[in-house]
C-alpha cells in the first residue's frame, strides 16, 4: 500500500494558469495567458517596500489581522471612492493576496453542506475552494456576447439551503462591469433569501469608458451582509507581493478573522508597511492608471479585431473574451494549443471556468490579458492577423 492523496482535491488538475505558462514558455510565445502585468511597479512602491526590508523593523510577524497603518488605508480607501464606513480596528483583516481572502470569507461564513453560487465563467480557485469547505457550488451562467445574467436563473439558483454568493466586478475574465441595476436584483435576492455576499473587487480600479465600479457592500441593507475582498496585486502592478484583503461589518469579519489566523496567521510584513504607502497615493495615481490599461484594452481590441476575432469590448479588468468561431474550427483547449503552437500567442481556455454541464458555453472563446507592455500587444497583434490569413 502507498500513501495517497486525500478526496477533496483529487478531482483537482494543475491550474490552467501554470499549464499555459509551461507551454507558452516551451514554444517562445506571447504569453496573453495569466494576468500578470509584464512591466514593472511604480519606482516609490518598490522603494518603500525596499526601505521596510531594510529597517529591520518589519522582518518579524504582523499583526494576524494586518498592520494597523495599512488596515487604516484600506478603511480610507473604502470611504474616499466609496463612502464606505469601515471599522479599521474590528472590520479589516490583511490576507495573502485575494485568493487567500475568498478562500478565509468561505471557511468562516459558509457551512459544510450549504449551497453558494457562483457565477460562470468564474474565477478558478472558487470552485476548488468551495469543495475543500464542504460546500456545494450551484452555477448560475452569463449569456455572451454580452456577458448578461439571466433574472429568472439567478432566483431559480437560490434555496432555503443558498448560504452565500460569489460575486466577481469587475468580472474576470469576460470584462463585465455589473450595473447597478443587476447589482440591486442580486442584492434583493440576497436580502430575500438572507444570504452573505463574498464580494471579489479587485480589479475596483480598472474601469473603462465611464463604466463605474459599484461596490455591492454601497447597496442599501447589504454592508451587513457582504465581505468585499480586494488586494494591492492589480492596482499597483505587484502580483507576486501576494498582499490582499476583506473588509465588511465586524460580525462578518469575525469568522473570517478565526479562519485566517489559522490558514496563514500573518501576512508579509515589510509588503504590508509599502501597501500602506501606496494606498496613501493621491487620486492622480488612479486615473493615470486608468489611462495606461484604456490605450492597452484599444491596442488589444485593434488586434483581434484585425485578426477577425470577435468580443464584447471589456468595461473593466484586464481581459477580454474573444470569439474565434470564424477563424478556427475547434474547441478553446485545441486552439489554444494551435494559438500558442503555430501562432505564438498564448491565451486562457474559459472552459476551467466552468462546471461541466456549461463547459459548452464557451467553446469557441478564448481570454486575453492586456496586461502587457504596448510593444508587447502591438508583436501579439501581428502575430495574430495570420489568424485570418
Ligand atoms: N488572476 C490571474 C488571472 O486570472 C491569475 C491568478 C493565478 O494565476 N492564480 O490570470
Amino acid at each position: 500500500m502507498m500513501p495517497s492523496t486525500a478526496a477533496r482535491v483529487s478531482t483537482f488538475g494543475t491550474t490552467i494558469f501554470t499549464e499555459v505558462n509551461v507551454l507558452a514558455q516551451q514554444h517562445g510565445a506571447i504569453n496573453l495567458g495569466q494576468g500578470r502585468p509584464d512591466f514593472d511597479a511604480p519606482g516609490d512602491i518598490v522603494a518603500a517596500a525596499a526601505r521596510a526590508l531594510e529597517g529591520g523593523q518589519f522582518n518579524q510577524y504582523a499583526p494576524g489581522i494586518g498592520a494597523a497603518n495599512f488596515r487604516q488605508g484600506i478603511a480610507n480607501h473604502a470611504a474616499k471612492f466609496y463612502n464606505l464606513d469601515v471599522d479599521a480596528g474590528r472590520g479589516v483583516i490583511v490576507t495573502s493576496g485575494a485568493t487567500e481572502g475568498v478562500f478565509d470569507c468561505i471557511l468562516g461564513l459558509v457551512d459544510a453542506g450549504d449551497e453558494v453560487i457562483v457565477i460562470e465563467p468564474y474565477f478558478d480557485s472558487y470552485v476548488p475552494n468551495l469543495i475543500m469547505a464542504g460546500a456545494v457550488p450551484v452555477y448560475v451562467p452569463l449569456h455572451p456576447p454580452a456577458w448578461t445574467l439571466d433574472p429568472d436563473e439567478l432566483r431559480r439558483a437560490f434555496t432555503p439551503k443558498t448560504r452565500a454568493i460569489l460575486l466577481n466586478t469587475p468580472q474576470n475574465p469576460t470584462g463585465r462591469v455589473f450595473t447597478r441595476e443587476e447589482l440591486t436584483m442580486i442584492a434583493e435576492l440576497c436580502i430575500e433569501h438572507d444570504v452573505t455576499v463574498i464580494a471579489d473587487e479587485v480589479y475596483e480600479h480598472m474601469t473603462f469608458d465611464g463604466a463605474q465600479h459599484i461596490p455591492m457592500a454601497s447597496l442599501p441593507g447589504m454592508f451587513e451582509r457582504t465581505v468585499t475582498v480586494s488586494s494591492l496585486g492589480k492596482t499597483f502592478s505587484v502580483t507576486g507581493w501576494k498582499i490582499g484583503w476583506v473588509y465588511g461589518h465586524p460580525d462578518l469579519i469575525s469568522g473570517v478573522a478565526r479562519a485566517h489566523q489559522f490558514v496563514t496567521f500573518a501576512s508579509h510584513h515589510p509588503s504590508q508597511e509599502a501597501a500602506a504607502f501606496a494606498l496613501s497615493l493621491p487620486g492622480t495615481y488612479y486615473e493615470e492608471l486608468q489611462a495606461m490599461y484604456l490605450t492597452k484594452r484599444d491596442l488589444m481590441m485593434n488586434g483581434l479585431n484585425a485578426a477577425g476575432l470577435k468580443a464584447q469590448t471589456p468595461q473593466g479588468t484586464y481581459f477580454v473574451m474573444a470569439d474565434f468561431s470564424d477563424v478556427f474550427d475547434g474547441d478553446d483547449v485545441e486552439f489554444t494549443h494551435y494559438l500558442i503552437r503555430e501562432i505564438g500567442v498564448a491565451c486562457i481556455p474559459p472552459s476551467p471556468f466552468y462546471c461541466k454541464e456549461h463547459a459548452h458555453l464557451a467553446r469557441t472563446m478564448a481570454r486575453f490579458a492586456f496586461c502587457k507592455g504596448d510593444d508587447t500587444l502591438r508583436e501579439a497583434g501581428e502575430r495574430l492577423a495570420k489568424l485570418r490569413r
